[in-house]
């Protein structure tokens, strides 16, 4: 009986390994002082979390976020599909780890970009994926059950996994980027689309700790109750800012584009204007601002991304 039991879980572990090791992840992700030459950074200890090196087609938190969804696919699993835009990291992300796994996966696509297909789509036809571009109406009903059942009625044992992999795994994927450190940071700033990723690190963080989580959308009050609702308990060492969204969901200002060119000057590592551009934004700014004291740990985690960015 117990011998038995210990194969088990062996056996969940290793395949957990061969995923991780047949897609070449760079598992732990490097973390990395950061020195920026802006005003005040040199009180502070910064450090980047770079899962934007995690591989270079799977974007940092999407592996996150998907992580456990891909690990526990039930075994009749037929199909994946998921949803998402024209440029979206997570169903570019999902495309290549499902034709890497030999899993046919659907992408349901916001619009249709049959005539001028962007590049994120042109990886997933080069993935073996199936397109289905629908209407910003029939999108809107991704989350309605009435909606999943015919997905499920057209594709039988097929799995569906939420837009942006915000299903309740998601969390403990993103909780491994605070179990990789070798230092306990005082701050932790990530972006917040949907606010999986910021709701995945609280729990790993002691009360003496606080998660900054930099809105990359209008969403003040709505996106901290969908924190709140994914958090398993009342947490209260985080907050979200919102005073750098930059006008809405990937709209940017000339001082974010101004800020992104600048940046690359400036350092080896990229940002794009979606989400890190804002992070990155942020940081500087609350920095210069002497928002954090002197002499704070302050680890900022690049999502990755990079993809989205191409035209
Ligand atoms: C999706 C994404 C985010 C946002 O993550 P959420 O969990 O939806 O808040 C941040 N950064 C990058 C690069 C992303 O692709």
């Amino acid at each position: 009986m117990q011998i038995s039991a210990i194969t088990k879980i062996y056996k969940v572990s290793k395949v957990k390994r061969m995923i991780e090791e047949k897609l070449a992840l760079s598992i732990p992700s490097p973390c990395e002082p950061f020195q920026p030459n802006w005003k005040h950074a040199d009180k502070l200890n910064l450090f980047v979390k770079r899962d934007d090196l995690i591989h270079p087609v799977i974007s940092g938190n999407k592996w996150r976020k998907l992580k456990y969804a891909i690990d526990e696919l039930p075994k009749h699993t037929s199909r994946v599909v998921s949803f998402g835009g024209g440029y979206s990291n997570h169903l570019h992300a999902l495309s290549f780890v499902c034709n890497e796994l030999g899993i046919p996966f659907t992408a349901i696509i916001r619009g249709d970009y049959s005539a001028s297909p962007t590049p994120m789509i042109k990886d997933l036809l080069s993935w073996n994926s199936e397109l289905l571009f629908v209407s910003k109406k029939e999108y809107q009903l991704r989350e309605s059950s009435e909606y999943l059942l015919n997905i499920k009625l057209r594709y039988p044992d097929a799995e569906i996994i939420p837009e942006g992999g915000k299903q309740l795994s998601a969390l403990k994927g993103v909780g491994e980027i605070i179990e990789e450190l070798t230092f306990k940071p005082d701050y932790v700033l990530v972006p917040v689309g949907s606010g999986a990723t910021l709701a995945g690190l609280i729990p790993k963080l002691s009360i003496s700790q606080h998660a900054l989580g930099i809105a990359v959308l209008k969403g003040k009050g709505y996106l901290e109750t969908e924190v709140e609702r994914l958090l398993p308990s009342s947490a209260t060492n985080w907050s979200i800012n919102h005073d750098y969204h930059h006008g809405g969901y990937a709209k940017r200002s000339p001082e974010l584009t101004q800020f992104c060119q600048t940046f690359a000057q400036n350092n080896t590592l990229l940002i794009e204007p979606v989400y890190t551009g804002k992070l990155f934004y942020a940081a500087k700014k609350l920095i210069e601002d002497n928002y954090f004291r002197s002499g704070a740990k302050i680890l900022i985690v690049h999502t990755g991304g990079l993809q989205g960015a191409r035209d």
